[in-house]
Formats: structure tokens, sequence, C-alpha cells
């Protein structure tokens, strides 16, 4: 067995990472060089693929697809403080945008809430719209505008060092698509590529305007027969279409026989997982309850005895964990 061979399968010698380059207190000036929406149609979200230069800063060529960086908004809070930085994925390739890590690039979702009550002695009842901060501050620069970057951060939702010592299954939720974005581009544009695995994506969106980079994943699916992209669309009922179905991420997985007998049970295949919080345990669940759990969950004893069927968010949050075959980057 190799040093990389475990029981379960190939664990997998995952990319070296930099780290915090630039940190969240000395952020360096990026310039914004792309805005643009990136949903496939007219949708209530508005979700928009935007590129930052960061030549000449720390960050250039020191970022890989799948970390993250920070944006620090302009302005103060409530408290008369800087605004704090946020994190977003970074969706471009490792090689960058520009194909020499000058340019980064990330997926923002507005955020648009109702305001809701803070719980501050006095507070008047209030009806309006909450915007968040820095979402929407990223969302409405100009191209030309300068924004105050931090980074990168995250060091193991990023691909292996060896792209075709594995096949991959990347499942994504909404904006959680951003750093498939990278790797897939990573995969097939990087300098080694194309690789020879099988790449599957798995896209959760509400409804099918809502999807992201469509356009991309279908070219690209075109030009590489080894990269299948499937979509889960929670919010419209139709009939099941090839790669198309309704329901979330798991239950697409739940009837994909194709994934299931070729690459889930495959020992080399590495499970990728971005987005919203709570979508791992259905996740979970489902490779459990099909026999396939033991490549990408460690089970604690605790729950040895019961049956994944009767597993809850509870108990899934406090035994089960990733194995090293499972990438995990969910908030
Ligand atoms: P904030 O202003 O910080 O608001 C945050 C929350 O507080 C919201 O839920 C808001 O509804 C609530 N809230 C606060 N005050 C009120 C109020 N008065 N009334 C009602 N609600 C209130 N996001 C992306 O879009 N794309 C990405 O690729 C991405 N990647 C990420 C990667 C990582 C590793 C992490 C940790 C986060 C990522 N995020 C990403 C999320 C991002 O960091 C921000 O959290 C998100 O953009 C919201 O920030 P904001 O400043 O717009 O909202
Ligand atoms: P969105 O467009 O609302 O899509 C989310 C999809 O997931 C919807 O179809 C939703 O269905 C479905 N869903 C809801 N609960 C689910 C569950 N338990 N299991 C599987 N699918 C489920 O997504 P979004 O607003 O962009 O949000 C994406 C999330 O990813 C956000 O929380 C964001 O912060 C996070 N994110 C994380 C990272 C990261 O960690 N690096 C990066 C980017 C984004 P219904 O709504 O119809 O129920």
């Amino acid at each position: 067995m190799s040093a990389t061979e475990s029981t379960n399968g190939f664990d997998p010698v995952l990319h070296d990472v930099s780290m915090h380059l630039v940190g969240p207190n000395e952020p360096v000036e990026g310039t914004v060089v792309t805005n643009e929406l990136c949903m496939r149609g007219k949708s209530a979200s508005f979700v928009r693929h935007i590129e930052i230069d960061v030549s000449g800063t720390p960050l250039e060529g020191g970022f890989r697809a799948g970390q993250a960086f920070g944006v620090v908004p302009e302005g103060v809070d409530e408290h008369g403080k800087p605004h704090k930085v946020r994190l977003y994925s970074i969706a471009s390739p490792t090689h960058g945008e520009d194909g020499r890590g000058g340019i980064l690039s990330t997926t923002c979702k507005r955020l648009v809430d109702e305001y809701q009550p803070q719980g501050k002695a006095g507070e008047a009842p209030r009806n309006g719209l909450f915007l968040g901060v820095c979402s929407n501050y990223l969302c409405d620069l100009a191209v030309g505008s300068k924004v105050m970057v931090t980074g990168p951060a995250g060091k193991r939702f990023v691909l292996p060092q060896d792209h075709n010592r594995h096949d991959y299954v990347f499942l994504a939720t909404g904006t959680g698509v951003a750093p498939f974005r990278g790797m897939v581009k990573d995969l097939f544009e990087g300098p080694d590529a194309p690789t020879s695995s099988q790449v599957h994506l798995i896209m959760g969106v509400p409804y099918l305007n809502d999807l992201l980079y469509d356009d991309f994943f279908r070219e690209t699916a075109e030009k590489h027969e080894n990269f299948h992209y499937h979509v889960a669309v929670s919010r419209e009922r139709f009939a099941d279409q090839h790669r198309v179905r309704s329901g979330y991420v798991h239950h697409y997985l739940t009837h994909a026989v194709e994934l299931h007998e070729h690459l889930l049970r495959g020992d080399r295949t590495l499970l990728y997982i971005c987005g919203l919080a709570g979508m791992q345990f259905g996740v979970f669940q489902m490779l459990a309850e099909h026999g396939m759990g033991d490549a990408y969950l460690k089970v604690k004893d605790e729950i040895a005895e019961v049956d994944p069927a009767d597993w809850d968010a509870a108990t899934i949050r406090r035994h089960v964990r990733p194995t090293h075959r499972c990438m995990l980057e969910v908030y």
C-alpha cells in the first residue's frame, strides 16, 4: 500500500497553499476590472461575477482555486468602527483570470432581507429592507473602483497535487459553485490540462434561472466528455430530463445510478461539498444509506449500530466527520 493509500482507498495529497499573505488589519488595494450578473436568467436573486486586479500586491500569484479572499467594505458600522472583513470564495483558476495570477474573481450574492428587530432596548418598530453591507458594497462597485482585499484563506478545500490520480464529485448549492468554477478551469484549462479524470458537478439551485456560470459549464461539458454537468432544481417540478432533476443535490445523487456505480464506489474518487450549511446532512445520510459511507465518512462508535435512515441533523453534527476523501466548505 502506498503512503497515500488507506484502507478506504486513495487519500489525496492536496496542493500546498499560502495563507494570509495579506492580513485583515493591513488590506491591500485591488481594482475592479469586471462586474457583471452571472445568473442564467431573470431571478429574484442578484449574483455577480466580480474580477479584481491584485497585480503588484502579495496576493498576485499567491492564491489557489478553492481558497477564499477577504473584502473590507468602506465606511463604519453602527458603533462607528471600521467594517470587518468578509470572506468570498475565489472563483478564478489558480492562474487567475489573466493566466498569470494577477486577477482573481468571486461570485457575490447581494444579501437582501427584510429588516429584523435587533432586540435593542428602545428599538422602534421598523419596516424596510436590510441590505447586507459587504455583498452590496462589492456588487455596487463600478469597473475601475478600488477595493481593499486580504487573504488568501483556507487550505483543505483545494485540488490534489496530481489531478489525474483522482476522480471528482463536486456538490454545490447557489454561490457555493464559486470554487468549482476555478477548479474546473484548473482541471480542463490549467497548465497540465485537460485532466484524464472523471469530473462531475451537481449544482443545486431554487429555479433554473438561478444557475450560475451555466454557459461555461455547458460548454466545458460539450468540449470534454469526462466533464459532466448535473442540475438539481428545488422549486420547479418537471419530469426528469437528462442530467436535470427536481429536488436537492442529495436527491439527485440518490437517483444518479451512474454516479453510484461508477464513481462514488471507486477507490480514487474525492467528494467536494460547498454551499449552504446543512446541505452535508442529506448527502452524508444518503451515502451511508447506500453503503458508500466508509470512503467519505467517519462514523463514531456511538451511532455505529443506528440505521442511517434514522440519523437526524443533530446526530450527524455530533457523530459523523468527513474523511480525507471528503472536502467540506459550508456555512
Ligand atoms: P451583513 O451585513 O454582514 O449581514 C449578515 C447577516 O446579518 C445577514 O443574514 C443579515 O440578514 C443579518 N442582519 C444583520 N443585521 C440585520 C438587520 N438589521 N436586519 C435584518 N438582518 C440583519 N458569499 C458570497 O456571496 N459568495 C461567496 O463566494 C462567498 N464565499 C464565502 C466563503 C467563506 C469561507 C465564508 C465564511 C463566507 C462566504 N460568503 C460568500 C459569505 C460572505 O462572507 C458574507 O457573509 C455575505 O456576503 C453577507 O455579508 P454582508 O456584509 O452583505 O451581510
Ligand atoms: P440559493 O441560490 O438559495 O440555492 C441554494 C439551494 O440549496 C436551493 O435550491 C435550496 O432549496 C437548496 N437547499 C436548501 N436546503 C438544502 C439542504 N439542506 N440540502 C441541499 N440543498 C438545500 O443559494 P445561495 O443563496 O447562493 O446560498 C448558498 C450558500 O452557500 C450560502 O449560505 C452561502 O453563504 C454559502 N456559500 C459558502 C461558500 C463557502 O463556504 N466557501 C462559498 C459560497 C457560498 P430551497 O431554498 O428551495 O429549499
